[in-house]
């Protein structure tokens, strides 16, 4: 047996006895242990423990913008560990790396939105979100405002308020006890939020909550205008809008942010993944002027609100260098030429095959729904994608499926470093 084998026995066999997986089936686990122990990264490519190589179709979980092994992230973190690694950013002590980031987020974010909360990831920059706009209409003297509306097929993360706001029903079943307060309306239809506003009274309602594009529900890409009459609707109910742009932000969509494509400044939005690429746990809760300006004015006592690692100061100087990357290297573009390329290639299986429906892309996330039939995309009853993914990873590339409904799809959201070359290398796979 060789080194490599001994190591992966070993490894194996500690991942079943000692590792509960996010997201897993606990029972395949322990049947099968872990597809893949990753190594190393550089650029697009992944190598696992035993030297194999992958293209990382899916930037990892949507977050490795950058892509990886970039020395000036580990350097940047390095140097704020050594010199201060951690700080407290309660109540009234700060540090710089937080204070420049809270700057810098606020200058590159769409009109506006210029006050900043720190957190460590989506999750945690929802369940926030939920907080300060229950907040602000308790402060603004009509408490009875609490209901978050949020879509079916939407995503926004696993703790107890955003497992209640997220639409797509199969994360709700591990779990009997949600929180109150959430209710759900089509996705992509402006009228169906004024029919659940209106059911549910604008007078109980803080926050509407959507992804600009929807991502863990199959990359759902919105008509245009949606986004436009949803802003409309919005202000006309006295109802806040919160962008998750978790996925969507950080060049994801060929835009810095996704709103940018439709011209709207959501009154607050959230930021996770590639704030840091996934370099460090780090996410932030961004709020415009105007509620900013009432929490100022309104607000009493203390804001009983703060994660320890709110505004971690080594978490912060990776982000700043990120961004200063992402920024530098013109990423944003090359989101949207590379993805523009992407869709063409992919697009092209539709003739080339006859198992390819619709191909959608904006920027680089997209989709590719696998159909029995091309005309009235008919599904085949037992799912092909997570077939093709189990192929196309012994080949060396790593995809994504969304199976939940009927859906049966590819997603894809490779690193925005991509290059040419590598888009050919994931379609030749594919
Ligand atoms: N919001 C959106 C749109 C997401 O896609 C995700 C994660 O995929 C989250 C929130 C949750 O983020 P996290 O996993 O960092 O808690």
């Amino acid at each position: 047996m060789s080194i490599n084998e001994t190591l992966t026995n070993e490894l194996v066999e500690l991942d079943k006895k000692h590792f509960i997986h996010p997201t897993s089936s606990i029972k395949e686990q322990q049947e099968n242990g872990p597809a893949i122990i990753f190594k190393e990264g550089k650029g697009v490519y992944l190598t696992d423990i035993e030297g194999k190589k992958y293209i990382e179709g899916m930037a990892s979980l949507w977050n490795v913008n950058v892509g990886y092994g970039r020395t000036e992230l580990a350097e940047a973190a390095k140097e704020q560990l050594e010199t201060l690694a951690f700080a407290s950013s309660f109540a009234t002590f700060s540090n710089e790396p937080a204070i420049r980031l809270a700057t810098k987020v606020a200058d590159m974010a769409p009109g506006d939105l210029n006050a900043v909360f720190f957190t460590s990831g989506g999750s945690e920059s929802n369940d926030t979100s939920y907080k300060l706009v229950r907040h602000y209409w308790k402060i603004k003297g009509q408490p009875n405002k609490t209901k978050i509306i949020s879509r079916e097929r939407a995503y926004h993360g696993v703790a107890v308020g955003s497992t209640s706001a997220t639409g797509i029903k199969d994360f709700h079943h591990m779990t009997t006890s949600l929180a109150t307060g959430f209710v759900h309306t089509e996705s992509f239809s402006p009228e169906a939020l004024r029919k659940t506003i209106e059911a549910e009274g604008a007078d109980t309602i803080a926050a509407f909550i959507a992804e600009p594009v929807q991502g863990a529900g199959g990359v759902n890409i919105p008509p245009d205008g949606y986004f436009q009459e949803i802003r409309k609707i919005c202000d006309e109910y006295n109802i806040l809008l919160i962008a998750d742009e978790v996925i969507t932000g950080f060049g994801r969509t060929g835009k810095m942010f996704a709103c940018e494509h439709w011209g709207i400044v959501p009154d607050v939005m959230l930021l996770a993944k590639g704030i840091s690429s996934g370099y460090i746990p780090l996410g932030a809760v961004v709020v415009r002027d105007h509620v900013h300006q009432d929490f100022i004015n309104l607000s009493e006592g203390t804001l009983l609100h703060g994660f320890t690692y709110s505004g971690h100061p080594t978490a912060c100087a990776v982000g700043l260098k990120n961004i200063e990357i992402l920024e530098r290297e013109n990423l944003v573009q090359n989101s949207k030429e590379m993805g523009a390329l992407l869709h063409e290639k992919l697009r092209a299986f539709q003739s080339e095959t006859n198992i390819v429906g619709e191909v959608r892309f904006l920027g680089l996330i997209g989709a590719l729904e696998i159909v029995k039939n091309q005309q009235t995309n008919e599904r085949f009853s037992e799912k092909l994608a997570p077939q093709i993914i189990t192929e196309a990873r012994k080949r060396g590339l790593i995809l994504r499926t969304v199976t939940f409904g009927d859906s049966d799809t590819i997603v894809f959201a490779p690193p925005l470093v991509i290059n040419e070359e590598e888009v050919n290398e994931l379609v030749s796979i594919l």
